[in-house]
Formats: C-alpha cells, structure tokens, sequence
C-alpha cells in the first residue's frame, strides 16, 4: 500500500528501525545526515537508498520542514554515494518516489541510486 504523504511520521517504519539499529542493513555509508544502505530487492546492479537521518515522511515533508543544514547534507550524501560508487563517469539516476501517484511504500523520504547499466527510458510505457 502507499504512503499518505500528508501522514504524520511513523516511527516504527522499517527504515526507522534501519536507523536505530533494530534491523540490519548492508550500510553503502553513513555520516551525520544521511544513511545509505542497498535496496533488499534490486532493480538494477546499482540500487542503493539514500535515507536523511532527520524523521521525514517524503521529499515534500523534507523540502518543506528540514533546515538548511539538513538539506545540504542530504543531498551532499547522495553526491557523495555515487561518486564512491564510481557512477559518475557511466552515469546514473536518482529517483524519489511521493505518495499514492509516486507508489511510495516506505514513509521514511529515501532517494533510490540506480546504476551499474544502461538503464533506458525514465518511465516504463
Ligand atoms: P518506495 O516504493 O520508493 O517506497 O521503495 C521502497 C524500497 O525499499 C523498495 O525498493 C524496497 O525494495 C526497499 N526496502 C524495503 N525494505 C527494505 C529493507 N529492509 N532493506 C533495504 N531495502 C528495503
């Protein structure tokens, strides 16, 4: 089912309890804002999620709520993942996926890094 983007935060979300250290990750990186982890089920040879620390249900609870300094690690963080994945020079893509249209499942704001291939049109038609 997805996310209600105008939900309030649900701690007990499986990326909260990421954070927290009650389930276990494959971590890709971590540092004060962010945490990157490889998706569970991958779509491509590069699949990784880019979580901020802060409890933010979506990019727009993030764009609208997070201070500066937030927003700058965070997206700082998902530079920085792709480069020590070695993604910059083939190329990759970022996507956020928001609310019912989006098809967000996960109620924790995490950016999907796809690479590792070519990886054809943005949307499947
Ligand atoms: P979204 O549809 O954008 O909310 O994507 C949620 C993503 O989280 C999916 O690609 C899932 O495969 C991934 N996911 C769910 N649970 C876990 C987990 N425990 N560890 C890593 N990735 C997960």
């Amino acid at each position: 089912m997805s996310v209600d983007p105008k939900a309030p935060y649900d701690n007990q979300n499986i990326f909260a309890k990421i954070l927290r250290g009650e389930i276990p990750c494959n971590k890709m990186h971590e540092d004060d804002h962010v945490l990157a982890f490889e998706d569970i089920n991958p779509q491509a040879p590069n699949h990784v999620l880019v979580i901020p620390k802060g409890a933010y249900v979506s990019w727009d609870d993030f764009s609208a709520k997070a201070d500066d300094a937030e927003i700058a690690g965070f997206i700082r963080g998902v530079g920085h993942v792709a480069r020590i994945l070695g993604l910059v020079e083939p190329g990759y893509r970022l996507l956020a996926n928001v609310g019912h249209h989006g098809h967000q499942e996960v109620p924790h704001l995490h950016v999907h890094l796809f690479g590792g291939q070519p990886l054809g049109p943005m949307l499947a038609r």
